[in-house]
């Protein structure tokens, strides 16, 4: 029996009868005979209302405070869950990000993760402890601060823990039974996945899917750590999201892995732009400049006149009015004539390795979204993926309609959701 790294959300631990039965469950890892690392998250909303706190004592509180503060959230989770442990009558011990030896880098509210010196962890499992680790939190290699990791950073400390454990698996508890086709909270006849490749995973969580955050996928890829995401409401098997099935994995929807969708874009279309060379550069070197990332771009012929263009990009609503304001103040030097800003937008996908073999996806797709009256605004597509913008009003029905277009739905069990806010 090898080490295991078992992650639980906020959602898992949202109250101290939360914490008792995740510990009940840890306990039950560690009888069976695993070394057991145990990542979690803050209690419930307790980052948000954390976030709600700073702001009323300073408008855009960010940097070394705002750190501090936040992985206050998962120190109180860690330590509570430490105590419902030894309550059970095993050794438990808890540790901050830094204690653990999650080094980053120095920026703050977004650290990445450049190195994991976990040995006071390994001295604790050597003495016969559960290790509970403090999510999401980090110190920067230089400044010595405390970092985090982005929203949603847990899931990363626990992939991140378990290459540098060279742990047999990271599991994810969550308030759903796994990853599916869709969102369960969207499409009530979404099926779980058995197993899925980090590749069709990665896609998913670039398209909007919630259930992973991209940068853990991309870490537990490049170090090649099994995921097991799964409930911690329920004793099911959950997803398994490897490099390749085991035996005993069925891989179900060769073709299609799941429809994403993402609400939290908007557009900017940058009206009549003189049709030469380096304009798109200049557009897009002011929004890099001002550390944006965009995701879809198209180019028309301007409606307004000829010898124009007009240029779309999406890119995140929390970044919108950086980017305007950017473009604003390079207006003269781009020459363009006016922008507009569209944040009523949706984008759904489809994701899967098999469309790169299957003559037709495309097609299907689209007469998908035509047969449920969806218009599309934007298309853009990768080797594994179709991506579409259209009104964010249509969004619940045109996901029903492509989920319904490709055989996902279950006949089954309607998807279970066992509580949480879908983060
Ligand atoms: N508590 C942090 C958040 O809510 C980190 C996490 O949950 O993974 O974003
Ligand atoms: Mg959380």
């Amino acid at each position: 029996m090898g080490l295991v790294v078992q992650k639980y959300g906020g959602s898992s631990v949202a109250d101290a009868e939360g914490i008792k039965r995740v510990a009940k469950r840890i306990v039950e890892a560690k009888k069976n005979g695993h070394q057991v690392v145990v990542v979690v998250s803050a209690m419930g909303d307790t980052t948000d209302e954390l976030i709600d706190l700073a702001e009323q004592v300073s408008p855009m509180p960010t940097g070394r405070e705002f750190d501090m503060l936040l992985t206050a959230g998962e120190r109180i989770s860690m330590a509570l869950l430490a105590m419902a442990i030894k309550n059970l009558g095993h050794k438990a011990q808890s540790f901050t990000g830094s204690q653990a030896g999650v080094i980053t880098d120095s920026v703050h509210n977004k650290a990445r993760i450049i190195d994991v010196t976990p040995g006071r962890i390994r001295t604790a499992l050597d003495e016969g402890n559960i290790a509970i680790v403090a999510g999401f939190q980090g110190v920067s290699q230089d400044s010595k601060d405390i970092t985090t990791l982005g929203r949603g950073g847990s899931d990363t400390t626990a992939v991140a823990l378990a290459a540098a454990l060279d742990a047999e698996v990271c599991e994810i508890y969550t308030d759903v039974d796994g990853v599916f086709t869709a969102d369960p909270r969207v499409v009530k006849k979404a099926k779980k996945i058995d197993w899925i490749s980090f590749e069709d995973m990665l896609e998913l969580a670039a398209s909007g899917s919630k259930v992973l955050l991209h940068r853990c996928v991309e870490y537990a890829r490049r170090y090649n750590i099994p995921i097991h995401v799964r409930s911690s409401f329920s004793g099911l098997q959950g997803t398994w999201v490897s490099n390749e099935p085991r035996g005993d994995q069925q891989v179900e929807h060769a073709i299609i892995s799941g429809v994403a969708h993402d609400v939290s874009e908007a557009k900017i279309t940058v009206v009549g732009v003189p049709d030469k060379p380096g304009e798109a550069a200049a557009i897009f070197r002011t929004i890099a400049n001002a550390e944006i990332n965009i995701d879809m771009v198209v180019q028309n012929v301007s409606a307004a006149s000829t010898g124009l263009t007009d240029i779309s990009f999406t890119l995140p609503k929390a970044e919108g009015r950086k980017a305007i304001d950017a473009l604003e103040r390079a207006k003269a030097t781009i020459g363009f004539e006016s922008l507009r800003y569209d944040d009523q937008i949706a984008k759904i996908s489809l994701v899967g390795a098999g469309m790169k073999t299957n003559p037709g996806v495309t097609a299907g797709f689209f007469e998908a979204l035509s047969d449920a009256g969806v218009n599309i605004e934007l298309i853009s597509t990768s080797e594994i993926r179709i991506s579409v913008v259209t009104r964010a009003d249509d969004v619940n029905e045109a996901v029903r309609a492509v989920h319904t277009a490709f055989g996902l739905d279950s006949d089954s069990d309607e998807a279970v959701v066992y509580g949480g806010t879908g983060r």
